[in-house]
């Protein structure tokens, strides 16, 4: 481990200089007491969403400075509008903060952790160590962004500077507009817009070493913040799931490229088939980096039409950050407006039965039991279980949103609002409000022989195929057989399709009359 004082070993300093400039020796009078200075002032680096060492430019530039590094954490839950993560989000960052912590120690450096407003935090710690460089990984969420501007003029005007990196989407948001100079709000021409410009960069090696300046600093530890769940814990079914942090990411990266990418394009639909990746957790946090996922899934000699299809999904994702970024309200504005009147019921008392996995509809309570025990649920089931919310119960999005965003270990505040307003039929290049999920035919079509309803719902596990996504239609002696006692171990369905097809169908069609 180097720290403060190794930094300033005369002879590392004289090789640097001499390979600046060699021969000559006033210049090399100037630049000895300037890098003194610079050396014993250390660069402070500012994790944010981007809790990893590899593919991090703000990480790799600031130990590529020479100087003393400072890594600093800052959990800001006061800061005006920044919104809070989730509890199962907060578990997961709880995790990749010990490992990122752990990493850091390994490499010579820590992770001071503080308490925010992240303003005052970053300011403060600048004072405290003497910093004159900092650096972070942009961000692109409305509050934070202005977070940064103003620590950004602060620093400025008190003489030091900041360097910002992209590094957490493959685009700029700011970089990718229409040919009038507005974001784009459809999909397919954005993706065409991206496919125009370079590709994405290769990613970035972690640095080798780090020299370390924080012995000093006062710094909470990370169980200080109060991430995990005390009573209930409620989080022993996400401890088997998610391998931890940066090496845990890259090893479920591998283990897709081995065993899942090879028929993405089809089996991508099918919540029972290994072919998708579940990176989505450590791409919020950033434990690992869209060029990380890129690139290395183009080396993995996939057929071209399975690797596209992956690509473009990383593409939505890189979508739904543009529309963030450009639209900051996008997790609570109806993106139309048209929507601000819809009829949403006010009052429903059987939300629980939907948040518990108990509509009596299988492919919906599968979903929801999935997402409550791993805190993820596949997308097909995601959009299944949002559409049966909004049309069949007639529940504003903005309930299924805020319930997800609490229960999902990848709760993103892009994607999680994009999405929920593309199935509701008010977001940018949103499904048509008119196409109403059939929860029946979708389990029939996307878990074809019942594997992942019977897994989390084992209550109807002996019951046939045929009658595993309609329960309700099964002969009483075939239900007995089974051993389910309708309306006792498993619910009647919470609502009737038809019906509730219909009652949406009307309410829609007063969006009409609101043009
Ligand atoms: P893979 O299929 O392996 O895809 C790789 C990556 O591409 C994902 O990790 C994700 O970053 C991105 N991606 C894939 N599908 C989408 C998509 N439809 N939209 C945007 N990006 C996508 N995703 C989140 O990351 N966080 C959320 O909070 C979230 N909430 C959602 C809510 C609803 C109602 C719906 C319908 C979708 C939501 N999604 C969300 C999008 C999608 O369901 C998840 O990204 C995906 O299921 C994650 O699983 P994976 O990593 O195995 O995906």
């Amino acid at each position: 481990m180097r720290n403060c004082r190794q930094a300033i070993d005369p002879h590392w300093r004289i090789d640097r200089i001499e390979l600046i400039d060699n021969n000559n020796f006033r210049e090399w009078g100037v630049l000895k007491s300037s890098i003194e200075n610079r050396e014993a002032r250390p660069a402070l680096v500012w994790f944010r969403d981007d809790l990893r060492i590899a593919d991090n430019p703000a990480l790799l530039t600031a130990a590529q400075s020479g100087r003393p590094v400072v890594c600093v954490f800052v959990r800001d839950t006061v800061s005006e509008n920044v919104r809070q993560p989730g509890a199962a989000q907060d578990w997961m960052l709880h995790h990749a903060l010990v490992e990122l912590q752990l990493r850091l120690q390994t490499m010579g450096a820590g992770l001071v952790v503080r308490r925010g407003p992240s303003f005052d935090a970053i300011i403060d710690i600048v004072r405290e160590t003497g910093a004159e460089l900092v650096h972070w990984n942009r961000r692109y969420s409305g509050p934070e962004v202005a977070i940064d501007k103003a620590v950004k003029a602060r620093l400025i005007s008190s003489g030091v500077e900041t360097r910002s990196f992209q590094a957490n989407l493959l685009h700029e948001p700011t970089k990718v507009l229409t040919g009038a100079g507005g974001p784009y709000k459809v999909y397919s021409p954005f993706w065409r817009a991206l496919e125009k410009l370079d590709p994405p960069r290769a990613p970035l090696p972690a640095p080798d070493t780090l020299i370390n300046c924080n012995q000093n600093l006062d710094s909470l530890t990370i169980s200080d913040l109060g991430l995990l769940p005390t009573k209930p814990d409620w989080a022993a079914g996400l401890r088997k799931t998610w391998p931890a942090g940066e090496k845990g990411a890259m090893a479920l990266l591998q283990d897709f490229l081995r065993d899942g990418i090879k028929g993405y394009a089809g089996g991508r639909d099918f919540p029972a088939k290994p072919n998708v990746s579940r990176l989505s957790p450590y791409l919020r946090f950033g434990m690992i980096s869209p060029f990380q996922v890129w690139h290395e899934a183009g080396k993995a000699g996939v057929p071209e039409n399975d690797l596209e299809k992956f690509r473009k999904e990383i593409g939505w994702r890189e979508f739904a950050w543009h529309l963030l970024f450009h639209y900051p309200d996008l997790h609570w504005r109806n993106f139309d407006s048209r929507f601000d009147s819809f009829p949403w019921r006010t009052q429903v008392p059987e939300l629980p039965s939907w948040t518990k996995g108990m509509t009596g509809y299988p492919i919906v309570d599968a979903g929801m039991r999935e997402l409550w025990q791993t805190g993820y649920m596949h997308n097909r089931v995601r959009m299944i279980v949002a559409s049966f919310l909004i049309k069949h119960m007639m529940v504003d999005w903005r309930i299924g949103e805020a319930w997800f965003w609490d229960t999902l270990v990848d709760g993103d505040p892009a994607n999680n609002s994009a999405s929920w307003q593309w199935v509701a039929g008010c977001g940018a290049d949103a499904a048509p409000y008119f196409r109403i999920f059939n929860p029946v035919i979708q389990g029939e079509k996307f878990d074809p022989d019942g594997k992942y309803v019977r897994r989390f719902v084992p209550e109807l596990s002996a019951l046939p195929d045929r009658y595993l996504h309609k329960p309700w239609e099964a002969p009483v002696e075939v239900m007995r057989a089974a051993g389910i006692k309708p309306g006792e171990t498993y619910p009647n369905p919470l609502v009737d399709h038809a019906k509730a097809r219909d009652r949406a169908l009307q309410a829609f069609e007063s969006l009409k009359r609101a043009v």
